[in-house]
Parts: structure tokens; sequence; C-alpha cells
């Protein structure tokens, strides 16, 4: 039985004291593969070295975040972009790329420019989209809307929206939904819309460090509390653990590692 945290950034400083020591508990659990989403042009270095380091287990993505774009953002897609074309045989992904209006309404309209060119570089690569939304469903929606074909494939990260955003993101086809730590928290409604979508489209992720599940929450998450989600949608879905693990990670391998480039 092994699981694939798909979103987690173990290259983070919160980490800098016992990053090995954090990988090798996830590992031991089972948690095998970790895809780490980069953030801007200051995590790229930290993000790849740890990939060079843990060959077998860490998978890089490169992207730009919405919550580092500001005016000068041309520059840092140029950036991104060079070290997307340098990768593009390892990067599993274009991520984390979106819209987030909850920390800064500023940028909107930067967001949504670089969020739009991100998107056509997955098409160039042939590879899927990780999406962050924080507050934006409808901005991402117009966005993917207008680029969503039978070629573009991806997941909406940390998925916490409803029911009707829910069936917006089946309709597109090709995408799933990121599961993390809110679907163990008391008062989620996330289990209940979560249980009308099948669960070939469900991703586990944890975001490490942020969004630790029960029994850890508040404090800093790492991989290994993957299975405390697993054993979240374990109630939900009522299956056996290992079979929800078997599903889990037979889709994102099918999303990440399946070779279409
Ligand atoms: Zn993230």
């Amino acid at each position: 039985m092994t699981f694939i945290d798909t979103h987690t950034h173990l290259f983070l400083e919160q980490f800098d004291t016992d990053r090995e020591e954090t990988i090798n508990r996830a590992i031991a659990v089972g948690v095998e593969k970790m895809l780490l989403p980069n953030i801007d042009n200051t995590t790229l270095r930290n993000m790849f070295d740890l990939c060079d380091k843990f060959p077998k287990n860490c998978f890089p993505m490169v992207g730009l975040h919405p919550c580092s774009v500001n005016k000068d953002f041309k520059g840092h897609l140029n950036t991104i972009k060079t070290a997307l074309q340098n990768n593009k045989k390892r990067c599993v992904a274009v991520g984390e790329i979106g819209i987030d209006l909850y920390w800064d309404k500023t940028f909107v309209e930067e967001q949504k420019i670089v969020f739009q060119e991100q998107i056509i570089w997955a098409k160039e690569f042939s590879l899927p989209i990780v999406i962050h939304v924080r507050e934006a469903f409808d901005e991402v929606f117009d966005v993917v809307d207008k680029l969503n074909d039978n070629n573009l494939c991806g997941v909406f990260h940390c998925f916490t929206g409803n029911a009707e955003q829910a069936k917006h993101i089946l309709s597109y086809g090709n995408f799933y939904f990121g599961i993390g730590g809110v679907v163990s928290y008391k008062k989620s409604t996330l289990p209940e819309v979560i249980a009308d979508i099948p669960l070939n489209r469900i991703l586990l992720e944890t975001d490490s460090p942020y969004l630790a599940p029960s029994p850890h929450r508040g404090k800093r998450n790492e991989s290994s509390f993957l299975v405390h989600i697993a054993e979240r949608l374990v109630n939900i879905y009522d299956i056996h653990f290992d079979d929800l693990a078997k599903i889990t990670t037979d889709n994102a391998k099918k999303l990440f590692f399946t070779n279409k480039r």
C-alpha cells in the first residue's frame, strides 16, 4: 500500500532543521512520492535541490503562485518559464498557479494574465496544471472555461468549494479534486460536497507545512500526516483503507506520471 502526496512544500524554511527526517517519516508510512509545487523565483533552487536529493521520492512542479504576482510579473514569468523549459522532462506539472483574492485584490488583472499564460505553457509542454483558488472561483472559472479542451488536465488543489463549483469542475472532464486537511476539521462542510464526487476524481494532498489535519490541527503539517486525510475519506466513501489508497494513488499516477510528453 502506497500513497502519493500530490501537494507538499517540503522545500520551505519550516523544514530547514529536519527536512530529511520528515521525508523519511513519510516514506515509512507509505507516502512514497511527494510532489513539490513551486511558489516563485525565490523557491526554485531549494525545490530542485530537494528533488535531486530524493530522485525516487520528490518530484518538481514549476509555476508562479498568484500571491507572488505584482506589477513586475513579466520578468518573473520569464524566469519561471526558463526553469520549466530547462527541466521539462522531470517536471510533473505546471504549478502552483491560479488566482487568490483573499489576501490582496490589488493585482487581480495581473493574476489573471499570469494564470492564463501558464495554462498556455502547460498545453505547450503537455503537462497538467495545479490550480490554487482562494475567494476567486468565478475568476478562475472564467479563465479555464476559455482555455479548456481535451488536452488540458489538472487538479483544483485544496478544494473547499461547494456542490455547484464541484459540478463545474467535473464538467471540464479531465480535472481532479485535491483533498487535504480541511476535510478532517469538525465544522467542515466538505465531506457532504465530496460525497457527490466520484472517487476516481480524488487526489490526496497535505499542502505541508499548512493546514495540518486533525489530530495535528494548528501544528506544522508534514507529508506523513496524509494517512489522517485518507482515514477521513475511508469514512466518507465507506471503503476499505487499502482500496482508498490504491484508487487515489492510481489517480495521481494517471494525472502526473502518464507519459504523454
Ligand atoms: Zn500550495
